[in-house]
């Protein structure tokens, strides 16, 4: 997604006709509205991932009075509101509904459900507070990068392991494991800590990253690119005082399971594109209310947990537009926001997601995970930067087709319509089964035949297509 990001912000600036110069502390990182083509653009935090019933009627009121109609999940566990005309309107109500957060700069990503979740090491919900309230209360947090993240993951079958976080903070055994600029797997370990020192430890090492950043030419963006080039040793002194004699620890996280209906936990549901109407969010709020759990839990996986939810909330859910099945075929397509919301976008990319997905059904199914089938409005790929099986990018009106490749790709077919993409993609399918062995994955067959040989045995099927 292309954005122009508005000087300061748009609601500071919109504040300050009214209210005189920027007060450096006036929250404004609570909301990051930016301009996009189809207005503006503004994204709320929850609470520790949590969002109540009153908040998700607030929530539907406000995306229909002052946006496009619906919310979007974001991967940052954030609600974003689209095609805002009226900033200063919409930030009232946000306001008046007590949306808007004094919070800190940084993005916080919040595994939300280890209250309920047996599994979890641990509920990081009070942690998520302390370091909420413990950045928010130094302005010089607001000077980092806007797309510093810290990730807080309790464990459990919602973890965040894959979540990368410039801070990573693991719970492990009812410690704290302290680690800089990757997901559970990656990031570079420092030591362990109380679960206490938490908000003292993250914010010493974002105040070391701030100072580390000033004294560098060109100016890093990322504590990733401090860390690269200085070493773990520049942020060891300054994370040593919480640590304690403990070594670090790997972490390891199993593959999260949240769609669905977990007994005794919760009902997991994704949403196509992580888009809910406002009527969705209302049919959810009468979840809430009918189950009387008191609130959703929102993951950045773009994904919302009803707690305690029974058999019985399943139809409801549902028909709040949700997906409640692991094999649901529409958890295998991206796709950017497309034409009329990005101004660089020429195809109504979303749309033509679900139509494709309908008329490849093969493609999609029985896969093992991960992103069968991406449309993308430009090269960019804002929606998905890894490979996908099938990509299509748009080009002037068209889409450039791509297999097992990232948008912008080298493309194996160019400039084709919608129907000339799905008569390709049918010989594709047609192909990949006549030569699949007994056994063996979609994605496997695809790989060892590759790009070049799918071309060749489907090239023939739609010849003159
Ligand atoms: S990928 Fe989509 S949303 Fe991103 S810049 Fe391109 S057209 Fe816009």
């Amino acid at each position: 997604m292309r954005f122009v990001p508005l000087s300061v912000s748009a609601m500071n600036r919109l504040s300050e006709h009214s209210q005189g110069p920027r007060r450096r502390g006036w929250c404004p990182s609570a909301l990051r509205p930016m301009m996009a083509a189809d207005g503006l653009l503004l994204r709320v935090r929850t609470r520790a991932g949590r969002l109540t019933s009153h908040d998700l009627r607030a929530l539907a009121r406000i995306a229909s009075a002052h946006g496009d109609g619906a919310v979007g999940l974001t991967r940052r566990g954030k609600i974003e509101i689209r095609g805002v005309r009226d900033g200063e309107a919409a930030l009232a109500a946000l306001r008046k509904a007590g949306l808007v957060r004094n919070d800190s700069a940084p993005d916080l990503l919040v595994s939300p459900a280890g209250d309920l979740d047996s599994s979890a090491q641990t509920d990081v919900t009070a942690t998520a507070e302390a370091v909420s309230a413990a950045l928010h209360q130094d302005p010089r947090f607001q000077d980092l990068p806007a797309k510093t993240a810290i990730v807080l993951d309790g464990g459990g079958r919602a973890h965040l392991g894959d979540n990368y976080g410039d801070l990573r903070i693991d719970a492990v055994g009812g410690a704290a494991s302290i680690a800089l600029a990757g997901t559970a797997q990656t990031a570079r370990p420092l030591g362990l800590c109380s679960l206490e020192a938490v908000p003292a430890v993250a914010a010493a090492l974002l105040l070391r990253f701030l100072r580390l950043q000033a004294t560098m030419v060109p100016k890093p963006r990322r504590l990733s690119a401090v860390l690269q080039s200085l070493g773990l040793n520049a942020f060891q002194s300054a994370a040593a005082p919480f640590l304690t004699r403990d070594s670090a620890r790997a972490i390891h996280r199993g593959r999260a399971e949240v769609i669905g209906r977990v007994p005794g936990a919760w009902y997991g549901l994704a949403f196509p594109f992580g888009v809910v109407s406002a009527d969705g969010l209302l049919r959810l709020a009468d979840a809430v209310e009918n189950c009387g759990s008191g609130d959703i839990r929102v993951l950045p996986s773009r994904t919302v947990l009803l707690a305690n939810a029974g058999p019985e909330t399943a139809a409801l859910l549902q028909a709040a537009g949700g997906i409640g099945r692991n094999d649901d075929p529409r958890l295998r397509i991206e796709a950017c926001s497309g034409l009329g919301a990005c101004p660089v976008a020429t195809t109504p990319t979303r749309g033509d997601a679900l139509a494709l997905a309908e008329r490849v059904p093969g493609l999609l199914s029985g896969g093992a995970g991960g992103c069968a089938l991406h449309v993308s409005g430009c090269a960019k790929g804002c929606a998905h930067s890894g490979s996908a099986l099938v990509t299509l990018t748009g080009n002037g009106g068209r889409y450039d087709l791509s297999l097992m490749a990232a948008a912008g790709s080298a493309p194996v077919w160019r400039g084709l319509t919608l129907d000339e993409a799905a008569a390709r993609l049918n010989a594709v399918e047609r192909s990949v089964e006549a030569q699949r062995a007994q056994d063996e994955k979609l994605e496997a067959t695809m790989k060892r035949l590759g790009a070049a040989g799918l071309r060749r045995l489907s090239g023939k099927e739609t010849a003159g297509a």
